[in-house]
């Protein structure tokens, strides 16, 4: 039998990142990532329900509990809260551990865990980019992060070997992995993920606030396009209120150039540019192929629901 990449892996909140790592790591496929699994949640009734998934082999009380002799640790909890998480287990750490994050933000995890960790272990940063709009134990499953891509954003100076450890692993799970620093990051996921989630928060709180159009109707006729964006706007507020926070910069940088390109529409619709809106929605038609080129998406129409007439 051939030696496991990590002996023993430490999960601190196992909610949908963190459960879905513990299944993938079980998953036949990856059975030789880790030999052996403990969890930790800060609430008992996380804690309890692992128990009842047997998502991990040991579920412990307390994060210094996780840590103690663990080879790789990954901390799932909301970005907000990883500094504090680092600053408790920073004492327990085995010499030698590699100690991972999920965080959708990587410039303030890298300050905010980066400072409490002793230099005896490899903190190599990681964020997933995969995911769904539920929460939790429950909501976690093995293939999650199959063909989605891992982006690992090592402070300058990290052993490398300790960066091509944990890249084995999220390839073992499944994943593709990618080497950036933690301000690209930032700024890639502040288009891709960010905006496109405050633009769904934004639309789904307008829709809700109309005086002339009742809820019942955005409800019925939702399938016009609404609907898609109710599914990202039904992310958890507490990391989305941690990534607005945490990301503020780029963000901001975003949001300014989306705007702009707001107001050349806004000025195409009022002028009646017909060749301006058309030539604008060529180009975005495009940027789907290029998606589903990718392995992002299906190519089935409506996102490959299913519809009544079908099979
Ligand atoms: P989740 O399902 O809500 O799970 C969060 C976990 O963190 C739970 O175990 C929770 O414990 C624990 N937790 C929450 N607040 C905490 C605090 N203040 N101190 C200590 N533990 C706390 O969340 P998730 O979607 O897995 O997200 C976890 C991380 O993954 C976040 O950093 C997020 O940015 C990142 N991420 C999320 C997605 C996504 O699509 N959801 C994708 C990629 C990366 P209890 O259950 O005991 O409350």
């Amino acid at each position: 039998m051939t030696v496991p990449l990590f002996d023993t892996l430490a999960i601190i909140g196992p909610g949908l990142i963190g459960s879905s790592i513990a299944r993938a790591a079980r998953a036949a496929r990856a059975q030789n990532a880790v030999r052996s699994i403990v969890a930790t949640a800060r609430s008992p009734k996380t804690r309890a329900r692992v128990v009842e998934l047997g998502l991990a082999d040991r579920v412990v009380d307390t994060n210094a509990q996780a840590v103690e002799g663990a080879d790789l640790v990954i901390v799932c909890v909301p970005v907000g809260a990883c500094g504090a998480v680092a600053k408790e287990i920073a004492p327990h750490l085995k010499a030698g551990a590699v100690v991972s994050d999920v965080g959708s933000v990587k410039a303030s995890i890298v300050r905010d865990m980066g400072r409490h960790l002793p230099s005896t272990v490899n903190f190599v940063p990681a964020h997933p980019v995969a995911g769904t709009e539920h929460s939790g134990p429950d909501a976690g499953f093995a293939e999650l992060f199959e063909n989605r891509w891992c982006i690992l954003t090592p402070p300058e100076g990290t052993d490398p070997e300790a960066v091509a450890k944990l890249a084995a692993f999220w390839r073992l799970l499944g994943a593709n992995v990618e080497v950036m620093t933690p301000e690209h990051h930032d700024l890639v996921l502040a288009v891709t993920s960010h905006l496109p989630h405050l633009i769904a928060y934004t639309i789904v709180g307008t829709a809700d606030e109309l005086e002339s159009v009742t809820r019942s109707e955005v409800l019925k006729f939702s399938a016009g396009g609404f609907r898609d964006f109710t599914r990202i706007a039904a992310s958890d507020p507490v990391m989305w209120r941690d990534v607005f926070l945490n990301n503020k910069d780029a963000v901001l940088e975003m949001l300014g150039r989306f705007n702009e390109d707001v107001a050349a529409l806004t000025k195409a619709i009022r002028r009646g540019d017909g060749a301006a809106l058309e030539e604008h929605f060529i180009r975005t038609r495009a940027i789907r192929r290029g998606v589903i080129e990718a392995g992002q998406d299906t190519p089935a129409p409506d996102f490959g629901r299913p519809h009544g007439h079908e099979e």
